[in-house]
């Protein structure tokens, strides 16, 4: 019988705050989990190998859902590389360990669409990683995430882990930062748009040209996909996941403005960076093996304003 997590395994699911980690969270309590053990960063500094080792023998997950990492929009990730470098090196290199130590039983580690080669064929395939220059604004990151993937191959070649990993592209919903400098663009554009529409202003500036195109998940959407990862994959090889479709900045913000205040106008900032042209992952590999997406943008933006909305006085309303 495949070793799969059934309904009373524990599961640490780290990260649980963050945009990925609280809708996995949510996904498990939906699919009827009930020993879903996390850690607030008071608790536990996920940087600290000594820390983390010892709340792994105290908790003893039987599998671990890693989805912790310092995350941020073009803007953070270009201005703050040291630190996006170290903590993700670190949180990467401490729960890996841990988790090999005390005996995991299968892990699952998340990458990003963005540790792909900045000019790779479109749409990217898994095979296309480490076959070309990074993208410069978010380098740091990226180097600090291969190295987790890379991670998990070794753990597995050397020690047997059942240690598999996702790539996830860009990613929005509930709980994600919604601050208008250190955010990814589609919670940037709905506190811009929401912003301008509680001063009445009529103008809503996005940066850069508007030409760059991307992909969006909703994350409830990749929540599924991990435990449906968790239960029914086992290969060595990094997993796309995504819609597998992509739109323009510039259409984005025009979706946004529609939903959030129509009455408004866009203006482009073209001081701003573009960051890499276009980024659209192929999801064919998740697609055979019987997963694919079921929120249509225009949904998902809908929901996340609506719970930027119900949030917004506690949170990041700065
Ligand atoms: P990226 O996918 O790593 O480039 O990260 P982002 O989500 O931060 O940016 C995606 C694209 O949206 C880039 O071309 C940005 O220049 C553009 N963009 C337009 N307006 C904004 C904004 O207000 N915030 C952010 N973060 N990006 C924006």
């Amino acid at each position: 019988m495949p070793d799969v997590m059934t309904s009373h395994a524990k599961i640490f699911v780290s990260g649980h705050r963050g945009l990925v980690g609280s809708a996995v969270v949510r996904q498990l309590q939906r699919q009827g989990f009930t020993n879903v053990v996390t850690a607030t960063r008071q608790e536990l500094d996920l940087r600290d190998p000594q820390a983390v080792r010892q709340w792994f023998k105290d908790h003893r997950p039987e599998f671990v859902i890693h989805v912790a990492g310092k995350v941020g929009g073009i803007n953070a990730n270009a201005t703050e590389p040291a630190d996006f470098i170290y903590d993700n090196l670190m949180i990467h290199a401490t729960v890996l360990r841990a988790s090999y130590e005390c005996d995991v039983r299968k892990l699952l580690y998340l990458g990003s669409s963005c540790i792909y080669p900045r000019d790779c064929p479109q749409p990217i395939k898994e095979e296309y990683l480490l076959t070309g220059p990074l993208e410069a604004t978010n380098r740091a990151y990226a180097v600090a995430k291969i190295a987790g993937l890379v991670s998990c191959e070794a753990y597995r070649t050397q020690f047997g882990c059942r240690f598999i990993s996702a790539m996830p592209t860009n990613l929005y919903g509930p709980h994600d930062n919604f601050d208008l400098v250190s955010s990814h663009v589609l919670p940037a554009l709905i506190r811009k748009f929401d912003d301008a529409r509680r001063a009445q202003q009529s103008t809503v500036t996005v940066w850069g040209t508007g030409q760059p195109r991307r992909e969006f998940l909703f994350v409830d959407d990749l929540a599924e996909a991990c435990l449906f990862l968790m239960q029914n994959y086992e290969g060595p090889d990094t997993i796309n996941v995504g819609t597998g479709e992509d739109v323009m900045i510039a259409e984005l913000a025009d979706t946004v403005r529609q939903i959030v205040y129509p009455g408004s106008e866009i203006r482009y900032d073209r001081t701003k960076p573009d960051g890499t042209p276009r980024k659209l992952l192929d999801v064919s590999r998740l697609h055979k093996l019987g997963w694919a997406h079921r929120t249509p943008l225009m949904e998902g933006i809908r929901m996340t304003y609506q719970w930027f909305l119900e949030h917004a006085s506690q949170h990041q309303r700065r």
